[in-house]
């Protein structure tokens, strides 16, 4: 089964189940400054939940397209490392906004997968909230679902929550087996991290909200948000072990090595450039502009990524932006708004790559010699400020390829760096207003940012935890 008849039948089964179907909503959530993108299906519908919004309809479904490259829901990281992670993603959705609740979302799960879909049931493994006693009855009593492939887990993985604030409730998930070749442990033992036992489906029964100060409160009416991998679901239907050999993915792997002739069809950095494209391309038609800062910032960093992974490949001249075409013909029928926007993205990309390629080579260069002198296994700060400063090398970046080398930044210094730097621009911007005379300098206090500086008058935004902080900051 294809993933474009996968969305359409998930999607009917639910219609005939008595739901809207819902488009899916753009990457950036309409007003909520709380989230960077949209990262899961519920998002378009976080007001219904809180019962701040009504629609005239209790049950809706949809495939939603969402990001997970920063904020609560980071999987950046995981790209190229995991089979089951990508910075973009579809996500296949029910709801019910006070509808039904656990026992029918349990049943329609269950029906859709072994029923619709006819996956066999000992592949199929199950998880509930540890707290969650009802949750579990429905699944161990009323389902019949074997307590060999069942466990009860807690909150890290089995309370879901938007982000820090919001809705958020005890969730129940489904797991595929994807057989004892692959590496990895059931659900709730130590080697679950692995890629054998996949998540496939995750059932949230909505119940709080989630305010600043960490407090739940009731929701007006329990509702249910479910969430699940269009790409993951497409691996198990295609007998597939990895998301990255579904068809979709297949045909952008296949465009990315016609330019890179002779690359090894094993490299990671094809999935990784497969998996930014998408991004990287719904994010511009959604709006997102590359950027010092903010989700522009994230957007940067991703496309310095591709084209990095793009040069290990032999492609040093720019290519992410021919790859557009080939995601349009995979995904355009689906998503419209990608065919219209696809001469814009590609401008867009093809101007990133030419700004980043006159330095991605130097930088990669220096950052060479630098590990071929290297005492230890710990990239020194100075280099890795030089190469964010100078080359425009987001840390991250630099990290990308220190994690490759199985080396490790040392971030201390990086800041120690970041630190003078900021204590340089301030002394230079009191200086600068002395000599044009026109600011009246009374002290520290009186000065109120960087904006008027010139100087090297770059603006540039800092990495705070791995992320980029809004504020920006002179460079
Ligand atoms: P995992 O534990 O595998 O990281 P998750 O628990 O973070 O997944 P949820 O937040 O529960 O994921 O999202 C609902 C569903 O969306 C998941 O069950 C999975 O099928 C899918 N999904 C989540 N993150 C990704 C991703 N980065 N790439 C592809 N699919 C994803
Ligand atoms: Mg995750
Ligand atoms: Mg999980
Ligand atoms: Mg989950």
């Amino acid at each position: 089964m294809k993933s474009a008849e996968l969305r359409t039948s998930f999607l009917e089964y639910f219609r005939s189940k008595g739901h809207e179907l819902v488009a899916s909503s753009p990457l950036i959530p309409a007003n909520d400054p709380t989230l960077l993108f949209t990262n899961a299906g519920m998002v378009q519908f976080k007001d219904v939940f809180l019962g701040r919004e009504h629609r005239p309809y209790k049950r809706a479904a949809s495939s939603q397209r969402c990001v997970r490259a920063g904020g609560k829901h980071n999987d950046l990281e995981n790209v190229g490392y995991t089979a089951r992670h990508h910075t973009f993603f579809e996500m296949l959705g029910n709801f019910s906004f006070g509808d039904y609740f656990k026992r029918e979302a349990i049943e329609f799960a269950w029906e859709y997968l072994t029923r619709v879909l006819k996956l066999p049931e000992e592949k199929l493994w199950v998880t509930v909230f540890e707290e969650d006693d009802e949750a579990a009855d429905i699944w161990l009593k009323h389902i019949g679902v074997n307590p060999e492939r069942f466990a009860r887990i807690g909150a890290s993985d089995n309370f879901w929550a938007m982000g820090d604030t919001g809705p958020c409730g005890p969730c129940t998930e489904i797991f595929y087996d994807h057989g004892p070749e692959v590496e990895g442990g059931p659900p709730g033992s130590p080697e679950a991290d692995g890629d054998r036992y996949i998540e496939i489906w995750n059932l949230v029964f909505m119940q709080y909200n989630r305010d600043k100060s960490g407090e739940l409160t009731p929701l007006p009416s329990p509702s249910v948000d479910t969430g699940m991998g269009l790409e993951r679901l497409a691996a198990v239907m295609q007998g597939v072990h990895s998301n990255y050999e579904i068809d979709l993915f297949q045909n952008l792997i296949r465009a990315i090595r016609d330019m890179a002739g002779d690359a090894d069809p094993d490299s990671p950095s094809l999935r990784v450039i497969a998996d930014h494209i998408r991004s990287c391309s719904f994010l511009i038609t959604d709006g997102v502009m590359p950027a010092n800062e903010g989700r522009g910032y994230v957007l940067r960093r991703i496309i310095r990524r591709a084209a990095r992974h793009g040069h290990k490949l032999g492609l040093t001249d720019p290519f992410f932006h021919r790859l557009v075409g080939p995601l349009a013909a995979e995904m355009g029928e689906a998503f419209p708004e990608l065919v219209k926007a696809q001469p814009m993205v590609e401008r867009v990309l093809r101007q990133e790559e030419e700004r980043f390629a006159e330095t991605l080579e130097k930088g990669l260069r220096i950052l060479e010699d630098d590990i071929a002198k290297l005492a230890g296994t710990e990239i020194p700060g100075h280099t890795i400020f030089l190469l964010y400063d100078t080359y425009g090398f987001p840390v991250d970046l630099t990290g990308d390829i220190a994690r490759e080398r199985g080396l490790t930044l040392d971030m201390a210094g990086f800041e120690a760096e970041m630190d003078a730097q900021r204590e340089r621009a301030r002394a230079a911007s009191h200086f600068e207003a002395d000599y044009h005379g026109k600011i009246d300098i009374e002290g520290e206090s009186t000065f109120t940012g960087y904006d008027h500086l010139d100087g090297s008058g770059r603006v540039v935004a800092l990495i705070k935890n791995g992320e980029p902080s809004d504020v920006l900051e002179s460079g």
